[in-house]
């Protein structure tokens, strides 16, 4: 069960990947000037594919938060039993 009252403080750690060796942005994902970010598709985000790894041959899909079991600083949705996200230094490098 989740809680409702939890809100996301829109830091848009969970909007990036690995691929090819590279920390990479979500092309849906904007920066915001006072630091937040926004999806541009936001309405439709679920299932979007959103990148495709030539490696798996799979495409990259945006899944819900509470699938990617990951903590991220700050985040409201981390649980305790996920692993911290250790790349977190790397969001201002990531690629579009
Ligand atoms: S990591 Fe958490 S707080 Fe940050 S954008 Fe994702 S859901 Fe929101
Ligand atoms: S499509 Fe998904 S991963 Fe991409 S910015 Fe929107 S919510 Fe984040």
């Amino acid at each position: 069960m989740t809680d409702d009252t939890l809100k996301c403080s829109r830091c848009g750690f969970c909007c990036h990947y690995w691929l090819n060796g590279k920390f990479k942005r979500c092309k849906h994902l904007v920066r915001l000037k006072n630091g937040n970010t926004l999806c541009r598709v936001y309405k439709t985000r679920l299932g979007k594919v959103i990148d495709y790894n030539p490696i798996t041959k799979k495409n990259i899909t945006c899944n819900p938060r509470l699938s990617i079991m990951f903590n991220y600083k700050g985040c409201p949705f981390n649980n305790p039993l996920w692993e911290d996200f250790k790349d977190e230094t790397k969001l201002t490098e990531a690629t579009d």
